[in-house]
C-alpha cells in the first residue's frame, strides 16, 4: 500500500544521499562490490519510493563496506572513506560514506543500514545522530541483503529531531516485504518530548565498566548525570557475563552463514561480473576468487562451514539457540525498564594504519545487541576526546522508537556543543 503524499513538506527539496546497497532504478547500486559494479537495477527500493514521494531529492549513493561486510570502510571498491574529523582516521563502516558525508555537512540525512553496528559505530565515530529501528519497521524491498534476520534500514542525522522527521517518512508496512510490520507509524516529530521523568532507564554496568579510557567513561557518566537531572530514573544492572562473552561469535556465526547463503547468487552465471573459465566450474570459481574482497571471501568460508552438514548442529543451529536464549535476557530487562543505555563502543574512530584489525570488545560488541533482539538503538554524540567524536548507545523495546527518541532528545538538548559538526564552527538547528 503507498504511503499518501505528505502534507508536511518537510523533507521537500532536501538532499540526501543513500548506502550503495539500496536499489534505485537506472542508477548503479553496487553494495561496493565488483561483482555488482555494473547493477543497474529496475525498480527503486521502497524507502527511495517513499522518500521520493516526500520531495527530498536524493544526490548520490554512498561507499561502504563490499556488501555490509565490515566496520572500517577501508576495503570498499572505490577506496577507502576517511573521517571529516581527523583524515588521518577511519570514518568507520559499513555505512562509512554516509556518515562522513553527514558528518561534514553536506547533506542533512542519509539512509544506511545495519545488521550488526554498521549504522552506529560509523555515526559514532563521525559524530553525528545513527538509527536503528526496530526489525520489520522499515520495508526492506530493494535492499542488498547482508544477513536478513539482522538486517535493518535506518537513518544519519545530526540531529534527533532530523532523524524523528526521516524516520517517520520511511517506516511502515510494504507489501513487498513480507516482513514490514503493519503495527502503526507514530508521529515521531510532533510527539517529541523533553519529558523523561517518568523513565526508567537501565545502565550496563558490566559492559561501561569495562571502558579502559577513562575520560570516555567519564563522559558516559555526565550523560546518566544528565538523564538523572531531567528526571528519570536510572537503575544499575548487569547483563548475564557468560552471554556478553559470546555475542559476537553468535553473530559472527549467523550473519556470515546467513550471507553466504544469500550470495550463492553471485557466481557469474546469472548475472554480474563474469571471469573467464573452460568449465562452468571453473568460471564460477574464477569469478567468485576475482569478484569478491579478500575480507569478504573470509566471511563466505566461515558461513560455508558453520552450514556445512555436519557442522550445523555445533555451529549454526547452536548459535541460533544461544541467539534465543540472549534475546529472552534482553526481554526480560524490559518488562522491568524502558531504555538501555551503553557506551557505544570502547572508543573514537581508530587511525587508518590501526583500523585494519579493528578489535572486538565487549564495550563495542553490545551493539550487536540491538541486531539479535531487533529492538530500535540510537547513537548520540555526547562530548569529544582529543578532538574526536565520542558517543553512547540508546536502546528500547521493540516499536517504541518514540522513547527512543524521546530520552536522546532530552539529552541532546543539554549537550553544549550540539551545534557543532566536523570542520568548522558552523552551526545548524
Ligand atoms: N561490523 C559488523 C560486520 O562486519 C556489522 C556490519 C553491519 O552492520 N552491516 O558484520
Amino acid at each position: 500500500m503507498k504511503k499518501e503524499i505528505s502534507r508536511d513538506l518537510l523533507l521537500d527539496g532536501i538532499p540526501y544521499v543513500l548506502k550503495d546497497n539500496i536499489s534505485t532504478h537506472n542508477i548503479y547500486t553496487t553494495a561496493s562490490s565488483r561483482m555488482l559494479q555494473d547493477y543497474l537495477p529496475l525498480y527503486d527500493a521502497h524507502v527511495v519510493q517513499l522518500l521520493k514521494q516526500s520531495g527530498a531529492c536524493l544526490i548520490g549513493k554512498a561507499s561502504m563496506d563490499e556488501l555490509g561486510m565490515g566496520s572500517t570502510n577501508m576495503t570498499a571498491l572505490t577506496g577507502p572513506v576517511y573521517n571529516p574529523w581527523d583524515i588521518r582516521r577511519i570514518a568507520g563502516g559499513s555505512s562509512g560514506g554516509c556518515a562522513a558525508i553527514v558528518a561534514s555537512g553536506l547533506v542533512p540525512f542519509a539512509i544506511g543500514s545495519d545488521t550488526g553496528d554498521s549504522i552506529r559505530r560509523p555515526a559514532g565515530f563521525c559524530g553525528i545522530v545513527g538509527m536503528k529501528p526496530t526489525w520489520g519497521r522499515i520495508s526492506r524491498y530493494g535492499l542488498i541483503p547482508y544477513a536478513t534476520s539482522l538486517d535493518t534500514l535506518g537513518a544519519m542525522t545530526r540531529s534527533v529531531k532530523d532523524m524523528a522527521i526521516v524516520l517517520e517518512k520511511i517506516a511502515g508496512h510494504d507489501q513487498h516485504d513480507m516482513t514490514s510490520s503493519r503495527v502503526e507509524v507514530p508521529q515521531y516529530k510532533q510527539c517529541l518530548s523533553l519529558d523523561i521523568s517518568n523513565l526508567k532507564i537501565a545502565v550496563i554496568r558490566n559492559v561501561y565498566e569495562r571502558l579502559e579510557d577513562t575520560r570516555i567513561k567519564d563522559i558516559f557518566k555526565s550523560c546518566v548525570s544528565l538523564l538523572k537531572k531531567s528526571g528519570a530514573t536510572i537503575y544499575e544492572i548487569d547483563f548475564p557475563e557468560n552471554y556478553l562473552q559470546v555475542l559476537y561469535p553468535v553473530y559472527h556465526i549467523i550473519a556470515n552463514g546467513e550471507a553466504t547463503s544469500h550470495h550463492a547468487c553471485l557466481d557469474g552465471i546469472k548475472y554480474g561480473f563474469q571471469d573467464k573459465g573452460k568449465t562452468i566450474e571453473e568460471l564460477i570459481v574464477n569469478t567468485r576468487t576475482h569478484g569478491f574482497h579478500p575480507h569478504t571471501k573470509q566471511r563466505f568460508i566461515l558461513g560455508a562451514l558453520a552450514l556445512k552438514q555436519e557442522n550445523q548442529n555445533k555451529m549454526f543451529r547452536k548459535a541460533q539457540k544461544v541467539r534465543r536464549l540472549i534475546v529472552e535476557e534482553v526481554q526480560k530487562i524490559f518488562r522491568d525498564y524502558d531504555i538501555i543505555i551503553v557506551p557505544n563502543g570502547e572508543g573514537i574512530a581508530p587511525l587508518v594504519d590501526e583500523a585494519q584489525d579493528l578489535s572486538h570488545t565487549i564495550v563495542d560488541d553490545f551493539l550487536i545487541m540491538a541486531n539479535l533482539a531487533g529492538i530500535p538503538s540510537l547513537t548520540l554524540p555526547c562530548g569529544f576526546v582529543d578532538g574526536m567524536p565520542v558517543a553512547i548507545g540508546i536502546m528500547g523495546r521493540c516499536f517504541d522508537e518514540q522513547t527512543v527518541l524521546n530520552c536522546a532528545y532530552a539529552l541532546e538538548s543539554q549537550m553544549p556543543y550540539r551545534h557543532q559538526y566536523a570542520k568548522g564552527e558552523s552551526t545548524y538547528v
